[in-house]
């Protein structure tokens, strides 16, 4: 939220020095910039837009911008500033949310999901509704924080519970087993040897939600959705398991 308002303020700002001196608009913020300046080494604090806005800019790096306009008065037109302030202000969300997520012990999802976009498998439920429950559940595996403990079905400690569900348990091999022959059938000789070659800690990224080569094939959608279908309804037979167990 606070970000979008400083998107728009940002926005605004551009609209602002874009508009001809003749405007009204433009001949307050001309005078409420230069009394900016001038009060800048003085103790006196000023209101309203325009340090509002300088906070702003001062906040993502770009506080250059405002100087260089009042050196040379040249600024940055409406499209690429809009770019600038979409890539600085996005870094610098991701950071905040990455950062977020890492203090909550969510580590695990920084690794699969770690941009502000639409999260992979949200987009993959939306589209194949009949695999939602199943996906739901692969998500909530998602959320689990690593962490040591017992598995309840083959009784071997592990540093991370999930991913010796998803990779190496003994007692879920036959499920599991079934899975990959059913992906390599499904992926080709091409995405199938790239995923076999993934060590065990990125297959476990992927399989919870993380892109990887074949989401880089817009062509491919069906196969991508079917691979995530696929993968989600075998984790939910595995928990139909562990719950049988427990
Ligand atoms: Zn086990």
């Amino acid at each position: 939220m606070e970000c979008t308002i400083d998107i728009n303020k940002l926005l605004f700002l551009q609209k602002l020095i874009s508009l001809d001196c003749s405007h009204l608009a433009k001949h307050v913020f001309l005078y409420r910039l230069a009394e900016h300046i001038m009060l800048a080494d003085t103790d006196i604090n000023m209101r309203g837009f325009l340090p509002e806005v300088v906070c702003i800019l001062r906040k993502y790096g770009l506080v250059e911008t405002l100087e260089n306009y009042c050196l040379r008065a040249e600024f940055p037109r409406k499209e690429t500033w809009k770019r600038i302030v979409k890539h600085t202000t996005g870094s610098e969300q991701s950071d905040l949310y990455k950062e977020g997520l890492i203090e909550k012990g969510a580590d695990r999802v920084v690794r699969v999901h770690s941009h502000l976009q639409p999260f992979s498998l949200y987009s993959v439920a939306r589209r194949n509704p009949l695999y939602k429950h199943q996906i739901l559940r692969l998500v909530k595996l998602l959320t689990i924080p690593v962490s040591l403990a017992c598995c309840p079905l083959c009784y071997k400690i592990s540093s991370d519970m999930v991913q010796h569900v998803l990779v190496y348990c003994e007692m879920l091999s036959g499920v599991r087993n079934q899975m990959w022959d059913e992906l390599t059938d499904l992926l080709g000789v091409r995405y199938a040897r790239i995923l076999f070659k993934k060590t065990d800690a990125e297959v476990t990224v992927i399989f919870l939600g993380g892109l990887w080569e074949l989401d880089g094939e817009p062509d491919l959608l069906a196969t991508r959705d079917l691979f995530r279908c696929c993968v989600a309804n075998t984790f939910h037979q595995i928990f139909q398991i562990l719950k049988d167990y427990s």
